[in-house]
């Protein structure tokens, strides 16, 4: 508890010095925003017009970004503190009124003349927003006549109700009941406590808490395939009227991923199941039974090592796992630590969990709750991942360009885990450690590579069901995803058939496509953590080509400038080849 005391907290006064500072920039948002309003109408007159267009609306939205940070990194602060929420709630409440503030924009701008936007885009005064311009005319394909446009605006709250549906359902109105975990105490089982119960030794313990979460869902299975097929006949009839070929296409457009990217992603999955079906074999073997279940996936294969982490120790040794990133990387990881980006400690009405935040005009901070365990030590060098990547986009690119896709949001912090993970297996002879860590890592692929896949394959085979106008029923959705999930398991897990209707309480599926994005994210995080431990400087100058770039770029260009080409299926390979490698390596270690 002493060492509590004295963990460091964040410095917001770096943002504002005081709240009367906050209330001035708060009073600047609406003028600024009535500033960017007055242009409406004028887009066309000149390239000068509409570059000081552009500029007006992201000076609105820059200052309102760091209005906003302010007030939420305050009240994660102390979540109890009223003063701080106030922040929050004034901030949200003028931003929902001001929402409206750009929905003229976009379209104006795409009704320019073809010509006239050809001479704007060679005009000098919009060379900066060349890019984002010719981003937002890539859509004009797809956007369809201002009064069908208009229409559809008006529906998209309703179309939007299969979604909210699902959501109340399954976070509202789902009822577990309670159940007794493995200390002997009544608890509620809910979403939070199920992850606590697979997590537990004794096996009848997760058993029943697998039986009563999917008994649930079982029994209201034909509710959610309803909204779940409503939700993905939105995104088939909205990638048919807006002139895509399929709802995939649809979906990578934005990010310019063509589809065989998501098809390779699949196949290349399917080639190295063997490795997971090891994996499985071996956990099988270690936990002694004679067949695996559902349940018997994510308990702990190994006790937790005992390791005591101080921050100091902590922030050391990820400074240290983080050298082979070079003397630059390290002296930002300094500059975090005295500039005070880290709010440390855990506190009484803090927020839980960890994150990065931020935004163009502050530090990219870090909200943490550090308790000394190596999971803290992970979570360290991953959000670290975030902040850096923020820090060096926003160093680098205007503002417009700074912000960077999801696509590639979370490869830089799962570099560092890589590179924590290598660091301290190197520096360790300890077998428990050593195999705590192979099988830590081993989880992480397993959960974000194989089962994103799985995931991701799910999404394609519903969506294609709909684009051949089968209706997705409760016994189709449980068919195909049994069947998939025995595909991925193997014929060593014998799974429960209440498996059979998992699809219904994940949430990602009413995403559109976004979970490949795990799975490429974390390949790329791979290959980049290898480049950077057995490449030369070389690599290592193009890792920081991707950290300082931003949104400039393209996502496939800015990984394929980095040295990760995911337009091939070889960095899933080889991602996948070191799961196999780490899988050896720890059934060596166990000695079996
Ligand atoms: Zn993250």
């Amino acid at each position: 508890m002493t060492e509590k005391v004295q963990l460091p907290g964040w410095d917001l006064e770096a943002i504002y010095p005081d709240a009367a500072a906050w209330e001035a920039d708060f009073a600047k948002i609406r003028p600024l925003a009535d500033r960017f309003a007055a242009y409406r109408g004028k887009l066309a007159e000149s390239a000068a017009m509409l570059a000081e267009a552009i500029a007006a609306l992201d000076d609105f939205e820059r200052l309102g970004e760091k209005v906003y940070v302010y007030a939420h990194l305050r009240s994660d602060e102390n979540t109890a503190d009223s003063a701080n929420r106030a922040r929050v709630d004034r901030v949200c409440g003028l931003f929902a009124e001001l929402s409206e503030i750009s929905a003229w924009f976009e379209p104006e701008i795409m009704a320019i003349p073809a010509t006239r936007m050809a001479e704007f885009l060679e005009a000098d005064e919009l060379r900066l927003y060349r890019r984002s311009l010719q981003e937002l005319l890539r859509e004009r394909p797809h956007t369809l006549s201002e009064p069908e446009e208009k229409i559809l605006g008006m529906f998209s709250d309703v179309l939007a109700a299969p979604g909210r549906t699902f959501e109340m359902m399954n976070d509202a109105d789902m009822d577990f009941g309670k159940l007794t975990d493995g200390a002997g105490r009544r608890v509620p089982l809910t979403h939070g406590s199920y992850r606590r119960f697979m997590e537990d030794g004794d096996r009848e313990v997760r058993r029943r808490a697998f039986r009563r979460m999917f008994g649930a869902y079982r029994k209201q299975r034909n509710s959610f395939a309803s909204t779940l097929d409503a939700t993905v006949k939105r995104h088939v009839t909205s990638a048919r009227v807006r002139h895509y070929p399929s709802a995939l296409a649809a979906a990578l457009f934005p990010d310019q991923v063509p589809e065989t990217v998501y098809h390779q992603l699949i196949a290349t999955v399917h080639e190295e199941l063997g490795a997971l079906h090891d994996y499985l074999e071996l956990r099988r073997e270690v936990l002694g039974l004679d067949r695996l279940d559902m349940y018997d996936l994510y308990n702990p294969l190994l006790p937790e090592c005992r390791c005591d982490y101080t921050w100091r120790e902590a922030f050391d040794t990820v400074k240290a796992a983080l050298r082979p990133l070079g003397e630059e990387y390290g002296a930002t990881l300094e500059l975090a630590e005295r500039q005070r980006w880290m709010d440390v400690p855990e506190r009484r009405g803090k927020r839980s969990g960890a994150y990065s935040g931020g935004c163009y005009d502050t530090y990219p901070y870090l909200l943490l709750n550090f308790n000394g365990t190596l999971n803290d030590v992970f979570t360290l060098a991953h959000e670290l991942g975030h902040s850096l990547h923020s820090y060096y986009s926003n160093r680098t690119q205007h503002y417009h360009y700074a912000d960077y896709s999801i696509f590639v949001a979370e490869v830089a912090s799962t570099t560092n885990e890589i590179l924590l993970f290598e660091h301290l297996l190197a520096h360790t002879r300890q077998p428990e450690l050593r195999a705590f860590l192979l099988c830590h890592l081993a989880d992480e692929i397993r959960g974000t590579i194989y089962r994103q896949t799985m995931f991701a394959e799910f999404e394609l085979a519903i969506h294609r069901l709909t684009e051949e106008h089968t209706p997705l029923t409760a016994d189709l959705l449980d068919d195909t995803y049994f069947q998939l999930n025995a595909r991925y398991h193997g014929p060593k897990v014998q799974a429960d058939p209440l498996i059979a209707c998992e699809w219904a309480r994940i949430p990602h599926f009413y995403y559109n496509f976004y979970v490949y994005k795990y799975a490429t994210g974390m390949s790329a995080a791979i290959r980049l953590a290898d480049r950077i431990l057995r490449g030369t400087a070389t690599d290592r100058e193009a890792y920081f080509g991707f950290l300082k770039a931003g949104g400039s770029r393209d996502v496939l260009d800015i990984m394929r400038d980095a040295g990760v080409d995911l337009s091939t299926p070889e960095p899933v390979r080889a991602a996948l080849r070191y799961f196999r490698r780490t899988v050896e390596q720890l059934r060596r270690e166990l000695g079996r």
